[in-house]
């Protein structure tokens, strides 16, 4: 057992991916006790020689890995201020402590990848001599017949510089030749690292727009605030089209002349060219790009540029958060919403508070911006935690489009029983007609089988919780919080029609349908299936986008961040199927989703038109995002929230336990949850446990899924419960081959 007296540091002499598999064992002299944490950097006495080295502590601990005697004593701490990787570690420490996850893939998520690829080399070829000098050796070699000397340096005369490889390839002149003139003085090889950018093209500069009112006020306050060194989180709250993106321009304008460096997040999917562009207009080359599609070599690159302090404004998605900045100033997370800014990986961090994290170590100020803020930061900015900023108008001439909900339940008593309601249907008529473009929107996430009746509406419930029953193959409807399991019958519970369906429609029926009844109307199917290819995604938008379609019919994916002019209608074809997931932010999903879809029609100079079709017209979430209303959807959602103790009203906090084999997986939840019982018996407010169980996914790959939710107001009282279990996790042998993990105010429902 550990002696509580000795203190032992992990440490880890490189700073990299394969460093984390040498991780070295020193003792921290009681004088350093106060100074050496994780993140702080360290001289070691390493080797057989005993050289003084200087490491990473990564970890503090009671006990020791290894025999007491051969443990080492750490030298001294580097005190010369603190660098990125120092910093870098600390954050992991942070994601680890949060998240739960252990410090390796803590490290792992937050170190840059090296790749062993050694950095690419450009060899540029230049003359070493006078030009006229050349010219007469060029003569004599034509003489003598060199022809391939001649060749060559004929090519270099009319170019002045070559790559080495033109010099190889295109002049057919042998390396070996190169170095020989270049030795015999007549040439020049220079060589120069280089980068791989994946944005080559050369954009034009361009100035911004003035700013009008609501912005100048936001990017006032943002500097005076900076200049005066107050750094804090802001929540940028506008409507889309509202210029949010023209005030990150001007507010990482700002920073970048106090000479610091920004990142700007941005959710992957909006992560395209359209946008890039958008900085690369303004910036120029001082920008580096990081996403999930680059090859490991490029992100490499990419990292080396922000360290050696080359690119100023980084780009990215989630992982972007990581970059090695030196001189951090500024967090930009745009689309804050956005459920791509949580890991779906150990540690299940989110991108925001970690943010936050990592702006407070280094003096960084963060900038939130939505049209439809997350619940959890509307909440801070209400009191008082982050700032808020608002911008209520569309900036330019646009003007917010007229939305109309149509009741489905009204169309199947009418007897329509087509995808199209008569209205939407009159509006695309319309809309072709006039040789103006449209967008059809179809939420497949509920894709996943609830069920409705199609005459009433109902959607069928647990009879003891508040979420639907799921269908599931074996003809039984299923609660997934306690268990409660019905036959299904296709008679409605509560109008007895006998039109209970499970809910289902995937974009190729829509397309089918298009085709049927609007023949001459070329339609673009946007979904999992027609973007495989790499560039499918944006070669669709562009041709959408350049009048080659006039319907794009499309998941999600078509609904974020693409300013499209002639697109004056948009239609939804089922605002309910992200209604009824099992999963307390059902609501707030649908109207995220609702509000963005809406905001695509009519950013140019023409005014749009929304249809919702759905069968709750009354439900709040749809009742406010045709009225464009934030403010309505957050009172009422987050006094749901509050009623119900769901985040961020409080913290919830899920184990996943996973094994290969499902009693096994049974047994370790069931002993978990005892564990936690006893751990707090006779305590007066005690972590609640909801009904533990199966996961709703609860088979994958051959893998069993239990789950536990857990629930306590003070977020404190939950991580103190994860860190006291952490260890029992890791050393009884009963949990031995099971995983267990953890997920922190978890997005989605397992
Ligand atoms: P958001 O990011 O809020 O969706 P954008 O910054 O993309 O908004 O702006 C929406 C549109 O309005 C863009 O086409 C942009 O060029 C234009 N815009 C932004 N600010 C101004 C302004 N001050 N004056 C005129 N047009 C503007
Ligand atoms: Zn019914
Ligand atoms: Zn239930």
């Amino acid at each position: 057992m550990g002696d509580s007296n000795i203190r032992y540091a992990d440490i880890i002499i490189d700073i990299s991916h394969e460093a984390l598999d040498k991780v070295f064992q020193y003792r921290v002299p009681l004088s350093l006790w106060e100074e050496v944490q994780p993140g702080s950097r360290v001289f070691v006495p390493f080797g057989r020689g005993n050289r003084e080295t200087e490491g990473y502590v990564i970890a503090i601990r009671q006990e020791a890995d290894y025999e007491e005697s051969k443990i080492k004593e750490i030298l001294r701490v580097n005190t010369e201020g603190i660098s990125v990787e120092s910093e870098l570690i600390q954050v992991a420490s942070f994601l680890k402590e949060k998240y739960g996850s252990t410090m390796i893939q803590a490290l792992r998520t937050v170190l840059p990848v090296k790749t062993k690829m050694k950095p690419k080399e450009e060899v540029f070829i230049t003359l070493s001599m006078e030009k006229d000098t050349a010219q007469q050796l060029l003569c004599e070699w034509e003489r003598k017949h060199f022809t391939a000397r001649a060749r060559f340096l004929s090519t270099l005369l009319k170019k002045e510089r070559m790559r080495k490889e033109e010099a190889v390839k295109a002049c057919n002149f042998p390396l070996k030749e190169l170095r020989k003139l270049s030795e015999q003085g007549i040439i020049k090889l220079e060589s120069r690292i280089k980068y791989r950018n994946p944005f080559p093209e050369l954009v034009t500069r361009k100035q911004g727009w003035p700013l009008n009112d609501e912005q100048r006020a936001i990017v006032d306050n943002f500097k005076e605030e900076y200049r005066k060194g107050e750094r804090r989180t802001y929540l940028l709250y506008g409507i889309t089209g509202s210029g949010k993106t023209e005030v990150y321009l001007s507010l990482i304008k700002e920073v970048l002349a106090a000479g610091r460096q920004v990142i700007v997040l941005i959710p992957e999917i909006s992560l395209t060219y359209q946008t890039v562009r958008r900085f690369y207009e303004r910036f120029g080359e001082r920008i580096a790009v990081i996403n999930s599609r680059m090859s490991k070599g490029e992100k490499s690159d990419a990292c080396e540029r922000i360290r050696a302090g080359e690119a100023d404004v980084i780009i990215g998605a989630r992982s972007a958060l990581f970059a090695p900045t030196e001189r951090l100033g500024l967090i930009v997370i745009d689309e804050e919403h956005d459920g791509a800014y949580k890991s779906d990986t150990s540690p299940k961090y989110h991108a925001r508070e970690t943010a936050i994290y990592r702006a407070k170590l280094c003096g960084a100020s963060v900038v939130l911006g939505s049209a439809t803020p997350s619940v959890e930061a509307y909440a801070h900015a209400l009191n008082g935690e982050y700032q808020l900023w608002t911008l209520k108008k569309r900036a330019g001439n646009a003007i917010l489009p007229n939305t109309q909900i149509v009741d489905l339940r009204e169309e199947f008593k009418k007897g329509n029983r087509s995808i199209f309601s008569e209205e939407l249907h009159k509006k695309i008529t319309e809309c072709l007609e006039r040789k103006e473009q449209i967008m059809l929107f179809l939420n497949r996430r509920g894709f996943a089988g609830f069920v409705s009746c199609r005459a009433c509406g109902q959607v069928i419930k647990c009879p003891h919780c508040d979420v639907t029953l799921t269908y599931h193959r074996n003809g039984k409807l299923r609660c997934h919080y306690c268990g409660h399991e019905e036959v299904f019958t296709k008679q409605c519970p509560i109008c007895k029609s006998p039109h209970v369906a499970a809910f289902g429609l995937g974009t190729e029926k829509v397309e089918a349908a298009l085709h049927q009844e609007f023949p001459a109307a070329r339609v673009l199917r946007m979904d999992m299936d027609t973007t495989k290819r790499k560039h499918a995604h944006e070669e669709m938008l562009a041709a959408f986008a350049a009048g080659r379609a006039d319907i794009l019919l499309g998941t999600q994916m078509i609904v974020k961040g693409h300013d499209y002019a002639n697109v004056t209608l948009v239609g939804i074809l089922a605002a309910d199927l992200s209604l009824h997931e099992q999963d307390f932010r059902s609501g707030e999903k649908t109207f995220q989703l609702l509000c963005q879809a809406a905001g695509r029609a009519g950013r140019g100079e023409k005014a749009g038109n929304v249809i919702i079709q759905t069968y709750s017209p009354e439900h709040y979430a749809i009742v406010a995002a045709a009225r464009h209303s934030y403010e309505n959807f957050f009172k009422e959602e987050y006094t749901y929230r509050k009623l119900m103790a769901y985040p961020p009203c409080a913290h919830m906090l899920v184990i996943l336990i996973q094994s290969g084999d499902e009693s096994q997986s049974i047994i370790a939840m069931l002993r978990i949850e005892k564990i936690i019982e006893q751990s707090q018996s006779g305590e007066m407010d005690p972590i609640q446990i909801l009904n533990p169980g199966q996961a709703s996914l609860s088979k994958l790959k051959d893998v069993y899924r239990q789950v536990l939710y857990l629930k306590h107001k003070e977020e404190e009282r939950l991580l103190d419960l994860k860190r006291r279990l952490e260890p029992v996790l890791e050393k009884h042998p009963m949990f031995a081959g099971i995983s267990i993990q953890f997920d922190f105010d978890p997005l989605s429902h397992y």
